[in-house]
């Protein structure tokens, strides 16, 4: 199997089967993003530690093309239980590689199952696909930081 054919498999499955998929309570935030683009749509709950240091839990719920709904999947995989500042690493890594054009060198170890969006980034039409989910939790815990600064 090559590599374009293993990478649309990784998306197939987690299209498939999403991890994590449902809203839950608590949370701290809620955020709705839209891809108007695609017609992708998701809403996005986090819950930060007492700390706000850690995202103890990102519920969503979404709906859209194959590659903004694995997108979502792997975000949760990626991000459950882990601290803000290596969420927001990866990030960064991931805009940087759908910035790519293609021609990106992805980091496994940092972008785990993102890699898998590296031939994505070669249709500039379905970077923000593959962005929303992200785009949504960064807003979210923005906002779920903000609040509980205020406290
Ligand atoms: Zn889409």
């Amino acid at each position: 199997m090559d590599v374009e054919s293993m990478y649309q498999e990784v998306i197939l499955d987690h299209y498939r089967n999403p991890h994590g998929r449902g809203l839950r309570d608590p949370f701290d935030a809620e955020v709705f993003h839209v891809n108007p683009t695609c017609g992708d749509e998701i809403t996005l709950r986090v819950k930060l530690s007492e700390d706000g240091q850690t995202v103890e839990d990102i519920s969503y719920w979404n709906q859209g093309c194959s590659i903004s709904q694995a997108s979502a999947s792997i975000l949760f995989d990626e991000a459950e239980g882990q601290p803000i500042s290596d969420t927001f690493a990866t990030l960064d890594e991931f805009v940087d590689l759908m910035h790519s054009k293609g021609q990106g060198e992805p980091d496994d170890e940092t972008l785990g199952d993102l890699v898998a969006f590296s031939g994505v980034a070669k249709y500039p039409a379905r970077v923000k696909c593959a962005l929303l989910a992200w785009m949504a939790v960064k807003d979210a815990v923005e906002q779920a930081q903000k609040e509980t600064g205020d406290e």
